[in-house]
């Protein structure tokens, strides 16, 4: 059975709480898409983890942790999580990384850093993590696969033929120093000794395991507005975020994916540049959102930057359901809403005077104003509580008007950052 965790909104939505959470039933958990570039903070026994790319089940001793094909492996980055954690007292992981995983380049972080000062002020806000040079790449199809870090001829000269194409760029366009081949190679020796324990068919181990009857957690990053097709392009990241994006970027057949749990947070958080139309625009009640928010606020897990904060938006909510799928929504981070009076939750956007409740297209977005209805706040702490009866009735409201906005099933709701804090409906 294949199960996969997603985002439906900006990404934060506390994906990584909920993997956390249902790979204590788990057998394999697999990282499909995306980088080191977004993070997910994770709370349990051992202490507080931001885990950049290893899966959020690695904390378990059953579980074995898979970085699919899709996901721009920093190999660096994925040694020295693993360090971290061990040294923090988690038993050894059982890690495998997919010999077609292709792999971020110490100049795609260069070149990530770069592009983002030419730009200026109308730059993307990446995290420069390398992850849009690194898709540009593989689609150009001049990447590197982590298999090709193992045949010796041929990596050295396509080293040298990456370099002179690189350096035609950091010369003239960027005006930075050139590439080394012989440096570069060396690196990617590093590299390979550094990743040689964990490589793997990945798609026939997953292939075996699903006719074993093992469980299997595809997790997501990011979430379905981030995703480049269907998200608020071009203020998007480089790989889909989307479940059905788990088939591929695992790559396992699309229809043994049989439950779709889209995490939705109760708030709205954003990192970023991009429309955001339900976007607290008062910045001293933002930052009060922010502060209470989440764990230990609203704030990257992987760069420390302020998130922008926003009511929560059923428009852009029930489109990112739809895209991912979903059988059940997680709808978390709910207790942190115990502080407000009054709840604006947003229902519709006016664009060019009229209300809509479709998601629309980027350009109509930044027309978009929040058509705002406001629920009575609960006024206390729900934290702890453990049945869905048990909740004040104006929480149990708030969670009940979102489920009918947004037409998925609200299954699960999150009342604090530990793995037990969870109600199940
Ligand atoms: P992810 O990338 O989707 O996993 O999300 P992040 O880890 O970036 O952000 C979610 C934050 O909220 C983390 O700090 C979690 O520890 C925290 N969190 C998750 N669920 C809950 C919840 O129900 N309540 C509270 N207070 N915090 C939560």
């Amino acid at each position: 059975m294949v199960k996969a965790v997603v985002g439906a909104n900006w990404g934060d939505e506390g994906k990584g709480k909920i993997t956390d959470m249902l790979a204590e039933k788990a057998d394999i958990i697999v990282r499909f898409q995306g980088g080191a570039n977004a993070g997910h903070t994770i709370v349990n026994d051992y202490g507080t983890f931001a885990l950049h790319t290893l899966p959020s089940g690695v904390f378990y001793d059953h579980t074995t942790s898979v970085i699919g094909n899709g996901v721009a492996l920093n190999i660096p980055v994925l040694v020295n999580e693993i360090r971290s954690i061990t040294e923090q007292g988690v038993p050894a992981p059982k890690i495998k990384v997919s010999d077609r995983a292709q792999i971020v380049m110490p100049y795609h972080i260069l070149f990530d850093e770069y592009e983002e000062e030419r730009l200026g002020k109308k730059s993307f806000g990446s995290t420069k993590s390398g992850i849009a040079p690194f898709y540009s790449d593989k689609y150009a199809k001049v990447g590197y696969q982590v298999s090709e870090l193992f045949d010796e001829d041929t990596l050295k000269e396509k080293v040298e033929r990456t370099c002179e194409q690189k350096n035609v760029l950091l010369e003239h366009l960027y005006h930075k120093p050139a590439l080394d081949p012989k440096e570069l190679l060396e690196e990617l020796h590093e590299y390979r000794d550094m990743i040689a324990p964990y490589v793997c068919d990945v798609s026939a181990f997953l292939w075996d395991a699903i006719k074993e009857g093992k469980e299997i957690l595809l997790e997501g990053q990011l979430g379905t507005l981030k995703d480049p097709d269907h998200g608020i392009y071009p203020m998007v990241t480089s790989s889909s975020t989307l479940a059905a994006y788990g088939a591929i970027g695992a790559g396992i057949p699309p229809y043994e994916i049989r439950q779709i749990i889209t995490v939705v947070k109760a708030y709205s958080s954003a990192v970023g540049a991009g429309a955001f139309v339900s976007e607290i625009l008062d910045e001293t009640e933002a930052e009060e959102l922010r502060k209470r928010g989440g764990n230990k606020g609203e704030y990257g897990a992987t760069t420390g930057r302020p998130r922008r904060m926003g009511w929560f938006d059923c428009v852009a909510t029930k489109y990112g359901c739809r895209l991912q799928g979903t059988t059940d929504v997680a709808f978390t981070v709910l207790d942190v809403l115990g502080y407000l009076d009054e709840i604006p939750v947003c229902t519709g956007y006016e664009v060019d005077g009229k209300v809509i409740t479709d998601f629309p297209v980027t350009h109509l977005l930044y027309k978009a104003k929040p058509v705002l209805t406001v629920l009575p706040g609960w006024k206390c702490d729900i934290s702890g509580i453990k049945e869905y009866d048990k909740l004040p009735e104006n929480c149990r409201k708030y969670i009940e008007f979102i489920e009918k906005e947004i037409g998925f099933p609200i299954t699960m709701v999150s009342n604090g950052p530990k793995r037990s804090d969870i109600i199940y409906r």
